[in-house]
């Protein structure tokens, strides 16, 4: 097995490669970091790469491996994470100045089960800015290149890791999803992006953004390669209230599609499936093609998707404004040089330390959240995010899946900079999985001009096996993973 093909394989071919001894642990994470010399210094993905420490990691596993006692499926198999995660004695920037020189105190428990499960961990990746973004153009350590076309965003939050999967630098990677970080950016790149539901995977140790939408989430080369990570990190922890021991993923199961139900609002197609919104052709296709492979389609009506956009970005500020106030400039993070006094202090730490996209999200959640204001945004937010949940709920009781489109349009110019709420519009289809809580993922299906096309699918709040399933046998049908 000539190395350099290493970088294209799924982390499943890996695995099974290590396991008849064909490659070891050392050879893979070699050319993980062969890759990533090549291609990062112009996609700018890895902010960090752990090359020495990921190497003896390998070694370990390589001897476990030798030994007859892998760790985990996943043993040996190198992956990067989102550098919104805490890991041990590592930076963990949030792609801010903010936070440049933090050092993480202790490890977040999903990158700990992916360490117990004995994969070296190669470096922590490029994103926007606390995670707030659709373009990974926010950070302050420069923008992430799409691998496809580096001409064009990557996406975001989560750039950087879609990035790195895509280009072969790493087959797996961790990433984080408030309102589509993990999917967006998947569907930019190509790749396999999935958002467990609330609760299903502990935040534990994940920089809070808006507490009540965070999700930890995998980027994969496939659905079965997400599957296998989902294994390793799903599933209650004691130190996240909370997450849910009963949300743990067991297994992937292919569906039969002769009884899978597949709900199709008629908000995102049409009642006469004419794909009235743009970024839905490509979802429509797909569920003609599951239709065709036996599936029944069910046209449904959400009409609170209508507020679900607006509802998310009121609460999303809220929360944020709540817990971006710890960065006071003197716990941690960035403190300015010589203020007058303590309100000083404050402004100038803050100020100095967070990005343009950042300060606006304080204020709008600060604004929304003062009193007189409450009512007429948080608490309306509050209420149509009920109807929203309660609406999906509804609809999932009697389907399988629910199909969506993932990005209104596909990867952008870099440097475009569309304005703020154009930008914030490209989170459309994403949001109400955050607001309601579901498990949802999207896969590419399709093209969308030269680049990859992409297709969602949410389901029931313990029902990412039947989604995931449905992704996997999609892939079959095109012939192949992510890369087919
Ligand atoms: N693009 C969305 C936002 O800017 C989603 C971010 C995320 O999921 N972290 O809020």
């Amino acid at each position: 097995m000539p190395l350099s093909t290493l970088s294209i394989l799924t982390a499943a071919q890996l695995s099974q490669l290590l396991r008849r001894g064909e490659v070891t642990s050392r050879q893979i994470t070699e050319s993980c970091l062969s890759v990533i010399r090549e291609k990062n210094p112009r996609l700018n993905a890895f902010l960090e790469v752990f090359a020495d420490e990921a190497l003896s990691q390998a070694d370990e596993s390589d001897r476990r491996l030798f030994d007859g006692a892998p760790l985990s499926p996943l043993d040996g198999v190198p992956v990067a994470i989102k550098d919104n995660l805490l890991y041990e004695g590592h930076i963990a920037s949030c792609a801010s100045r903010m936070l440049e020189h933090f050092v993480a105190p202790y490890t977040a428990t999903a990158v700990q089960r992916l360490r117990q499960a004995g994969m070296p961990i190669l470096g922590r990746l490029n994103m926007d800015e606390f995670a707030m973004g659709s373009a990974s153009e926010t950070g302050a350590f420069g923008p992430v290149k799409n691998p496809l076309d580096p001409s064009l965003v990557a996406g975001g939050s989560s750039g950087g890791s879609a990035c790195a999967v895509a280009a072969g630098m790493v087959p797996l990677a961790l990433g984080s999803d408030t309102g589509g970080s993990v999917r967006q950016p998947s569907a930019l790149c190509g790749v396999v992006g999935v958002k467990p539901a609330y609760g299903a995977v502990s935040r534990w140790g994940l920089v809070a953004y808006a507490s009540s939408m965070d999700q930890v989430g995998v980027i994969a080369r496939s659905a079965e390669d997400a599957a296998m990570v989902m294994q390793l990190i799903s599933g209650g922890d004691e130190k996240d209230s909370t997450s849910e021991e009963n949300l743990r993923f067991h297994q992937l199961r292919l569906p039969d599609m002769k009884k899978t139900r597949l709900a199709l609002p008629v908000e995102w197609f049409g009642a006469e499936l004419d794909c009235p919104v743009p970024g839905s052709e490509n979802a429509l296709s797909f569920a003609r093609a599951m239709e065709a492979a036996g599936a029944t389609l069910v046209p449904v009506s959400i009409p609170a998707l209508e507020d679900a956009l607006a509802a998310y970005f009121v609460l999303s500020c809220a929360e944020a404004s709540s817990n971006l106030a710890r960065y006071d400039g003197l716990r941690y993070g960035h403190q300015t040089a010589m203020p007058e006094d303590l309100s000083a202090l404050y402004a100038k730490s803050r100020g100095e330390g967070f990005g343009q996209e950042v300060k606006r999200r304080i204020l709008l959640g600060t604004f929304t959240l003062t009193s007189g204001y409450q009512d007429k945004y948080y608490l309306r937010a509050q209420a149509a995010r009920e109807r929203l949940t309660r609406e999906f709920r509804a609809v999932m009781e009697s389907c399988d899946g629910l199909v969506c489109p993932v990005s209104p349009r596909a990867a952008w110019e870099l440097g475009q900079k569309p304005d703020s709420v154009a930008l914030y519009q490209s989170d459309l289809y994403t949001v109400p999985a955050n607001l309601t809580g579901l498990p949802a993922l999207s896969f590419p299906w399709g093209q969308a001009g030269h680049m990859p096309g992409s297709v969602g699918l949410m389901g029931h709040k313990t029902g990412l096996n039947r989604i995931l399933g449905i992704a996997a046998m999609a892939e079959t049908l095109k012939g192949g993973g992510a890369n087919g």
